[in-house]
């Protein structure tokens, strides 16, 4: 079996971006990837739009060009799929890596395809893969998605949308304008801070002329397959007619998988423990990139401030 100088898993942008770089000093490499490349991106939101402008979402010094200001889901697909393929990346996909562990100074890696040598590795999983549950009675029922893509389904249906993120305001903006009877339960007393600059007052104009109906300080408590249960901001328990529930309410990295590989789980956060100046985890040689450094803190990481990830690992490589 050939021994990579680095194997990384997950093949998003971040993943992507350790490839080039391990490219551009080559050394060899191999992403395995469990999905489609930018598996994360191919699920998001049809039609959603980046926070960010094009050349905060640039890699390896390759320009972005996008003709709105903010680009939306498929010009990403397009850039990210696109480099991947110009740049001949080599990346494995729909394999998924199942175990990581350390055999005396090399990491075997099994993956549901086979094994793997490596000298080091690189984790890039991001955060994607797992929706933050409710933990309600009801939750498991088909009404209910944690993932939303468009508005269409949705038409002339009573929606209840909880949360009030990013998310949660697209989703409730684009199915109110698509004929849906939404409805907001917010656990908070007002609309996220982080929500996008130029959407927030439209979601608020839309709840202050009564539009879109908001419950601030509620929590939903039971989904039933025709009504919701929730406690609303007095206290009192409410029964609404309900067709849909977008539970927009987050999605948490794959802690099980990072403290198999070894790496301490540190605090309320469950923040992975590595050192900020190499991205090396507590066990040596193996490195953390990208989003899923945050933990449950998932607002902390962007692809705009951890592409540096990339060039900090390799140069602590190449440096070795
Ligand atoms: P991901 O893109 O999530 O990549 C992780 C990859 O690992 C996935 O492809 C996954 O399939 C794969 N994987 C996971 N487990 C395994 C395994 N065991 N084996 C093999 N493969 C595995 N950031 C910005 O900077 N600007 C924005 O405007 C912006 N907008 C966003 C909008 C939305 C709706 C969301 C959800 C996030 C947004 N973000 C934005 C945050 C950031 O874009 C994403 O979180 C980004 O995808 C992070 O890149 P990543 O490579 O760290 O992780």
């Amino acid at each position: 079996m050939e021994t990579l100088d680095i194997l990384i898993i997950g093949g998003g942008p971040i993943g992507l971006t350790c490839a080039l770089e391990a490219q551009k000093n080559n050394l060899s490499y191999l992403i395995i990837e469990k999905g489609t490349i930018v598996n994360s991106l191919y699920n998001y939101p049809l039609y959603m739009r980046f926070f960010s402008t094009a050349e905060k979402l640039e890699i390896g010094d390759i320009p972005f060009i996008s003709t709105a200001p903010k680009p939306g889901r498929q010009e990403a697909l397009e850039y990210y799929q696109g480099i991947t393929r110009q740049r001949n990346l080599n990346i494995n996909l729909y394999e998924k890596v199942e175990k990581v562990s350390r055999e005396n100074d090399l990491f075997e890696i099994e993956t549901t395809k086979g094994k793997y040598s490596a000298k080091n590795v690189i984790i890039s999983t991001g955060f994607y893969d797992i929706p933050n549950l409710m933990n309600i009675p009801g939750e498991d029922l088909p009404k209910v998605k944690h993932y939303y893509t468009e508005p269409y389904p949705y038409a002339k249906q009573k929606i209840v949308v909880v949360g009030s993120s990013n998310s949660a305001v697209d989703a409730a903006l684009e199915t109110y304008r698509k004929g849906a009877e939404v409805t907001m339960i917010i656990r908070h007393s007002e609309i996220s801070k982080s929500v996008k600059y130029w959407v927030k007052p439209d979601i608020e104009n839309r709840i202050s002329e009564g539009s879109i109906a908001a419950h601030f300080n509620s929590e939903l408590i039971e989904i039933k397959e025709k009504t919701v249960i929730f406690r609303n901001e007095k206290g009192e328990i409410r029964e609404i007619e309900n067709d849909f529930v977008l539970a927009m309410t987050g999605y948490l990295p794959d802690f099980d998988f990072l403290r198999n590989s070894g790496i301490e789980l540190q605090g309320e956060c469950l923040n992975p423990l590595y050192n900020n100046e190499t991205m090396e985890t507590n066990i040596p040689n193996l490195y953390l990139a990208g989003v899923v450094c945050g933990g449950k803190d998932t607002h902390l990481w962007f692809i705009e401030n951890s592409r540096i990830h990339a060039e900090m690992i390799i140069q602590h490589i190449v440096s070795k």
